[in-house]
């Protein structure tokens, strides 16, 4: 960094000295990694653009569309590129799908009928999941209710899938199985795609009709393969997380094998209808273009990762995963072990932000979620954790989960800030 930056941090951010030279030694540290996060960006950016161009795409396809939206082209033409870019033989991508939750509850619906079992195999599912399939509360509507009944496979200690656990777990009547290949808000390891891959192969050899589907929020475009690639059925994700490229307004999709992708189609319109209607009265370019971002800026999410994991290793806690480590989420999880420290690196966060710097955000009680949560998200989308975002449910070890970046310089500074303000204190 030059003296003239130091300076600038300094005078007009009120930086200390000792966080700049934290931060710039975390980042001598895991210059060498950020090689292969490159090299990973540049392989999904070759097959987005491909994507594109196989359409081709052109500019009629991101004009709006009213009413019931009959042969919308744009909606029509960001399915194919997003299957095509996902590995999938289809997919729905939709502003209409109103969250991440939305799209893999609809997945799920779309697949699992009265009678049939649903099976977990990455242990506890994230949380806004458990009252959609009825684990907690008692909301209408919810697979339970539904008739659908659920087995949940634990992960060996190390984070790793339990195979035997898997298969032991298999039923006449298990329908579905279900992978989630990012943390989420759990002290785990992402689940790397080819280890899906070959969990979806060994559960196909005893029950070869189930249904594989992976909750594959976070984690697109972390890797050169997607779970598609190998064998996943169905996959969901959120537009405002990785595939949105921080561009997409709103949204998520569903990707996978066509026959299920229309059933899909049936749960989020109406049965008979299917994917015929949905307009958008916005244009579309967003989508389009965000998808075009989206294998850079998970890469910015990426470095800034590995830098924030190296800077807190360097002060001693225990980060989840490690700087050096393979990644297939952009999730970096840090253990503080203390509330108020926690708290306040979130606030940190929340005061590095381009928007609604100057809020502070406190615990609440949000919906889908069994503890209080706080957010720090000053996002130029509501909401939106491929960028710069920290969210911890505030429970012990009082772990924070930190993700996204719309560009790493941006983490970068928001870590010397929170060093600087948590350095202050009794923490450092
Ligand atoms: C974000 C996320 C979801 C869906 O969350 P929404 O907030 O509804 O978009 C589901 N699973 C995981 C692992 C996630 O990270």
């Amino acid at each position: 960094m030059r003296e003239e930056s130091k300076r600038f941090l300094q005078t007009r951010y009120g930086a200390s000295e000792a966080a700049i030279a934290c931060v710039e030694a975390a980042e001598r540290d895991v210059r060498p990694r950020f090689a292969a996060i490159e090299d990973v960006a540049f392989h999904n950016e070759a097959k987005v653009l491909r994507a594109l161009q196989d359409e081709p795409i052109a500019l009629r396809h991101f004009a709006p569309t009213t009413g019931y939206g009959y042969d919308d082209a744009g909606r029509d033409a960001l399915d194919r590129v997003f299957a095509r870019a996902l590995g999938a033989e289809d997919a729905l991508v939709r502003p209409q799908f109103a969250s991440g939750t939305h799209a893999l509850a609809l997945a799920l619906t779309g697949v699992l009928m009265p009678g049939d079992e649903l099976l977990v195999a990455s242990g506890k599912p994230y949380d806004t999941l458990e009252e959609t399939i009825g684990l907690t509360g008692d909301a209408w509507g919810s697979l339970k209710q539904c008739g659908v009944t659920y087995r949940q496979a634990e992960l060996n200690e190390d984070g790793s899938l339990d195979i035997g656990a898997i298969l032991s777990q298999l039923g006449e009547r298990t329908k579905v199985v279900y992978w989630q290949r990012s943390r989420g808000y759990a002290w785990r390891n992402a689940l790397d795609v080819a280890s899906i891959g070959s969990a979806i192969e060994a559960v196909r050899a005893v029950k070869p009709d189930i249904v594989a589907i992976v909750d594959n929020c976070y984690g697109e475009f972390t890797e050169l393969l997607e779970p598609c690639d190998v064998g996943a059925d169905l996959i969901a994700g959120s537009l405002i997380k990785n595939p949105g490229g921080g561009i997409a307004p709103t949204g998520a999709y569903v990707a996978g094998r066509s026959l299920w992708i229309e059933r899909v189609a049936n749960r989020l319109t109406a049965p008979g209808i299917g994917r015929e209607v949905g307009s958008y009265a916005a244009s579309y370019a967003p989508f389009f273009q965000g998808l075009f971002l989206a294998p850079q800026t998970t890469a910015a999410s990426l470095k800034g990762a590995v830098l924030a994991a190296r800077v807190f290793e360097m002060l001693g806690l225990d980060t989840l995963p490690p700087s050096e480590a393979p990644r297939s989420d952009i999730i970096q999880a840090i253990r503080f072990d203390d509330r108020e420290r926690l708290i306040r690196f979130c606030q940190s966060i929340q005061r590095a932000a381009p928007v609604d710097s100057h809020v502070t955000p406190e615990p609440w009680d949000m919906p889908g979620y069994q503890d209080p949560v706080i957010m720090a998200a000053g996002a130029f989308i509501q909401g939106a954790s491929i960028e710069l975002s920290a969210d911890a449910p505030v429970r012990a070890p009082y772990i924070a989960y930190m993700q996204g970046g719309l560009c790493y310089d941006h983490v970068k500074l928001a870590l010397i800030l929170a060093l600087s303000d948590m350095g202050e204190g009794r923490a450092f």
